[in-house]
């Protein structure tokens, strides 16, 4: 049709977000009952959702047919409270996913460019292009950001660097000590967008104090996620904390009402359910040691991961990891090829509950096994 064709270049130039395949869609495709069915695929919270979030949800669909509060003050004074900033510094997000989209729409035009690391977040590279800008990707180090180079590769007309700790889908995590000695030397006319979607699962030791920096840079902005420890990806909920001047500019951008108001009374209810965040929080670091003895015993390389999944290396070139893949989707086991993150020999698995990890572990052995 004529009309797209006048679409800018850069739309469509773009390459859909690939998700993690849908359980019923697997069921549909190989004709599986889709109770036997686990996904391992987009990092979601095996336990499901607190069940304080889930009875306020419940109340909330009452209210369905008025718009929700635009403005998120409840939600907005309860992590004002927790996080120890004014709630003028925070910017309510449809997933952190729209913070990440409104920071695009904010800082970035045709001929800006944005910084973010090879083998970083997907969503970067995609708000960027959306945008028209110019996305720069720096070279990773043992898969993790090389935040030297990002500094190096900063121009005049940068205006955003994507960093994300921990990242997905390696794993890897910024040293408190680098983070600061980069916010240090980076020129306050970046904004820099510091993605702390897995903080929660963070041992107390790799937990970086990144909220108190905001006083001291105010170009930097941290985005949280209700969608991962606190199991609400389905109600899409992010956030984000920035200098008020920034999210006085964003809450401009954003829609008015982009938060619905399910997913505003299950976020508040979720934040105060600590016993279930540490009870997801305990189940990863099982399940964590339990993936990665698996994997070592099966004698697969991995990236020690600092996050609720595990990223593994099938030897070989990139059509084993394929053929590992399909033959995980036959046994009912839905992992993440990681192709479009330019790691082709790679598979990214969800930390799920004991039994799920086991059912994985097997069926992986079984797909190596089908290799040769
Ligand atoms: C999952 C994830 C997010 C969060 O996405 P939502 O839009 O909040 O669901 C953000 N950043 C990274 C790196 C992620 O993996």
């Amino acid at each position: 049709m004529n009309l797209c064709d006048f679409a800018p270049e850069y739309i469509r130039a773009i390459q859909p977000y690939q998700p993690g395949k849908p359980i019923s869609e697997l069921a549909r495709d190989m004709g599986l009952d889709k109770h036997n069915i686990i996904k391992l695929a987009s990092n979601e919270n095996p336990l499901g959702t607190s069940p304080l979030a889930l009875e306020a949800m419940m109340i909330a669909l009452n209210d369905v047919a008025l718009y929700p509060d635009g403005s998120g003050f409840e939600l907005k004074a309860a992590l004002s409270k927790r996080h120890g900033v004014d709630p003028k510094q925070i910017i309510l997000g449809n997933g952190s996913n729209d913070v990440l989209d409104l920071a695009a729409r904010v800082f970035l035009k045709p001929g800006a460019t944005a910084v973010f690391s090879q083998h970083a977040f997907a969503v970067y590279p995609l708000v960027t292009q959306a945008i028209g800008a110019h996305g720069i990707s720096v070279p990773a180090r043992d898969y993790g950001h090389d935040l030297h180079a990002m500094l190096d590769a900063i121009t005049p007309e940068t205006r955003i660097i994507f960093i994300a700790s921990p990242n997905n889908p390696t794993g890897t995590v910024s040293s408190e000590e680098d983070l600061l000695r980069f916010l240090e030397r980076a020129s306050r006319d970046v904004l820099v967008v510091l993605d702390e979607a897995y903080n929660e699962y963070l041992p107390n030791t790799h937990k970086t104090n990144s909220i108190a920096w905001l006083k001291q840079f105010p170009n930097l902005i941290i985005t949280r996620t209700f969608s991962k420890v606190y199991g609400l990806a389905g109600m899409r909920v992010g956030f984000g904390l920035a200098h008020p001047d920034i999210a006085n500019l964003m809450n401009r951008v954003r829609e008015p009402f982009n938060v619905n108001s399910i997913g505003l009374a299950g976020a508040l209810a979720a934040l105060q359910d600590n016993e279930f965040v540490e009870r997801s929080f305990a189940l990863n670091r099982a399940g964590m040691l339990q993936m990665a003895d698996g994997l070592r015993k099966l004698d697969i390389e991995y990236i020690p991961s600092y996050g609720n999944f595990i990223t593994f290396r099938v030897a070989g070139d990139g059509s084993n990891a394929t053929k590992v893949y399909e033959s995980l989707l036959r046994q009912g086991v839905i992992v993440r090829p990681l192709g479009i993150y330019e790691m082709p020999q790679h598979l990214r698995v969800t930390i799920g509950l004991a039994s799920e990890n086991q059912q994985f572990l097997d069926s992986l052995e079984n797909a190596i096994g089908e290799l040769v």
